[in-house]
């Protein structure tokens, strides 16, 4: 039911490489008319490019444009969420305001679920109503395996994923698998850090955490004392949760992560867990093995099931029903939630309630809306014209693996055969979920999630046992993102990010290729990054590489990691390098295969200046363009411990510094501040 964990079931297990960090929401609309696909009045022409490329380029654009009230961050994706979430809100007031929808269309369900949220009068006068009883049924457990039981029957129904997580997808090593998997997890905050770090910005976020659990206990009766005392219990919990987790670096390694554990086995190290019973309670039946992220982890958890009192086990229990609900419950709920989420974000005004109800349905039913979405908003055109930009960047692909010169034959050709057995997914899914026995009423709004909540749940656990889904899309068509999923060694495009400043079918192709293709080459470069690469042409995690191959390769990376670790933002916070890696590599080997693709087009191949620029500048320009953005100190903050991605800033200059191209195209040379020697300049891909 919330956000999180509804995205979490509807991608299954699959750890999906994206494009920019998941979705915020946002405002105005695109500029209308004749459109500058480069846009001179958003540089600063007066910064050399070679000083400072992210600046020059976008300058003026960045001073001009702060962060809206409602938004974290503002650049070239918000605005293009912000164009496709009024799109979606057209279509949700069309479809809730049709009274001859039939019953059982679509334009019925998704305009019943989207009027059932809007109806905040419904919603205020029930107060904590709808979360009463599940409240109140957990004052009934008595002992540590009823706290289990009723924990693992929670995540069954959509409320949250109490002490670790959970999901069904893909065997990374035997792919044609659909297995039960086992995470860390059972913390609150963005990240580990948060409760184990004792800075100023950390103490901060925790009293506004601590005084977010006071809220929403005294909002639902408990009187004030007792929800201190709570909230107290609950961060002591959720920090001894964080202490047993790994850090975000370890988790990327597949293989550190790749535990198959016989049911049997996996008990006998967490005697207080009884997981075959565990197990069936959470529907899994006839599973005799579970894949698990984090052994470790689980062996703390069990000591904390027994060293934690029961009375205490109830109040976590109670704050994850609360946490859950909060933002679909009264104004009182949802204003708590959106303080803490202030504290965090930095954001200064609530989003409006349209615009939640509009994500909200996009995350819940988003394969109903995404139909009404695409016949709207998606032209064949477009796909065409995608499915040729993919084959164009594949080839270049091919020809940059050919001509590498740290790789041996044998390897090369083990890359290639991946790279050709890349499938490509364009716009929006061949096989729509059809949602069916999923009940929405126009007028119970929560009883809708909690119908969501356990319909996906049913939904995910279905796979087990069943041949692959290889149609499955972990995003929703109006998604400006696209992601890489390397058990299925998928690309995957939906058709929100299918528009400006990415692709639009009227731009020079030095436009779309520097936007739309070098997109296309990141999610493709996610294939052969450092996490990527360790999975075969068929999406297995089984080593392709010879010794000597992956020893060079990692020298390149290393000396990648060094690069974003000196970029500092807020002055003191730096880049991690090692966190982004795998994104910095898919910038590099993105950029670099548009650019090659780009060189066989006849654009590229010319010298023709358009409003003043050259082909080559151009391209570099509108990669620039796709970054720019500014984002609050505060998220900045939480983006650099929790995101994979670089900030935009440097996304904008790290692929470039390593491309002799760009020192050409833009006149580049020594003394210029961010000029690199050219045997210093990284090429990996
Ligand atoms: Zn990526």
């Amino acid at each position: 039911m919330d956000r999180k964990n509804t995205k979490f079931i509807l991608c299954g297990i699959a750890a999906f490489i994206t494009l920019e960090a998941s979705a915020q929401h946002d405002s105005p609309e695109l500029p209308k008319g004749k459109r500058e696909f480069i846009n001179k009045a958003d540089m600063n022409v007066n910064v050399k490019p070679g000083d400072d490329f992210y600046e020059y380029a976008s300058g003026t654009w960045i001073k001009k444009n702060p962060v809206p009230a409602k938004e974290t961050r503002w650049g070239s994706f918000q605005q293009l969420r912000d164009f496709n979430i009024n799109a979606v809100k057209s279509l949700l007031i069309e479809a809730s305001s049709d009274k001859n929808a039939a019953t059982g269309s679509l334009e019925k369900r998704v305009g019943d679920f989207y009027a059932a949220g809007m109806d905040s009068s419904t919603i205020d006068k029930l107060g904590f109503t709808p979360i009463k009883a599940d409240l109140e049924k957990i004052n009934s457990i008595k002992d540590v395996k009823g706290v289990l039981n009723h924990s693992a029957w929670m995540r069954t129904a959509g409320m949250g994923s109490p002490m670790f997580g959970f999901g069904v997808g893909q065997d990374r090593k035997n792919v044609e698998n659909m297995v039960p998997q086992l995470f860390q997890g059972g913390t609150t905050l963005p990240d580990r850090d948060y409760y184990l770090k004792n800075d100023a910005r950390s103490i901060k976020i925790q009293d506004a955490y601590k005084n977010y659990i006071v809220k929403l206990f005294t909002l639902s009766g408990v009187a004030e004392a007792e929800a201190k005392a709570n909230a107290e219990v609950i961060f002591t919990i959720e920090k001894s949760l964080a202490e047993a987790q790994m850090s975000r670096v370890e988790m990327r390694d597949p293989y550190k992560t790749y535990n198959k554990l016989a049911v049997a086995d996996l008990s006998k190290t967490t005697p207080n867990m009884d997981w075959k019973s565990l197990l069936s309670t959470m529907k899994v039946i006839g599973q005799d093995t579970v894949l698990v992220s984090s052994p470790k982890f689980f062996v703390d958890l069990d000591k904390l099931i027994s060293s934690v009192p029961v009375k205490n086990w109830q109040t976590y229990l109670k704050w994850n029903v609360l946490k859950t609900s909060a933002p679909y419950l009264s104004t009182p709920f949802v204003n708590a939630n959106f303080e803490f989420t202030k504290a965090l974000s930095g954001q200064k005004v609530q989003t409006p309630r349209w615009q939640r109800m509009s994500s909200l349905t996009d995350g819940s039913i988003g394969e109903l809306l995404g139909q009404l979405y695409v016949k709207k908003h998606f032209k064949p055109e477009a796909k065409a014209r995608m499915q040729e930009l993919v084959s164009n960047l594949v080839k270049a692909y091919e020809i940059r693996i050919k001509n590498l010169d740290w790789m041996s034959p044998v390897t090369k050709q083990k890359a290639l055969d991946k790279l050709y057995a890349f499938k490509p997914k364009i716009g929006y899914p061949d096989n729509w979920k059809t949602y069916d026995g999923l009940a929405i009423n126009r007028n119970s709004f929560f009883q809708n999630l909690k119908n969501t909540g356990t319909w996906k749940y049913d939904e995910m656990i279905d796979q087990l046992g069943k041949p692959v889904d290889r149609t499955r899309w972990g995003m929703t068509p109006p998604t400006v993102n696209a992601y890489y999923n390397p058990v299925m060694n998928e690309i995957v495009f939906p058709a929100g990010i299918l528009q400006f400043p990415f692709f639009d079918p009227n731009a020079d192709d030095a436009v779309n290729y520097g936007g739309i293709g070098a997109v296309i080459g990141h999610e493709i470069s996610h294939g052969f990054d450092d996490s990527g690469s360790q999975y075969d042409k068929d999406g297995t995690l089984r080593n392709w590489w010879t010794e000597e191959d992956k020893a060079k390769f990692k020298e390149k990376t290393a000396a990648l990691k060094i690069q974003y670790d000196n970029y500092t933002v807020l002055d003191t916070i730096h880049v991690n390098g090692q966190l982004t890696m795998g994104e910095n590599i898919g910038d590099l080997g993105g950029l670099n295969a548009a650019y090659e693709a780009f060189k066989m087009t006849k654009q590229g191949q010319s010298n023709e200046k358009i409003d003043g620029f050259t082909p080559d500048q151009r391209f570099f320009l509108s990669w620039a363009q796709v970054w720019k953005g500014n984002t609050l100190a505060e998220t900045a903050a939480q983006l650099i411990v929790t995101d994979s991605h670089s900030p935009g800033q440097y996304r904008t200059i790290g692929a470039p510094v390593n491309m002799d191209a760009w020192y050409e195209a833009f006149n580049v040379k020594p003394g210029d501040k961010l000029y690199k020697k050219p045997e210093d300049r990284i090429k990996i891909w």
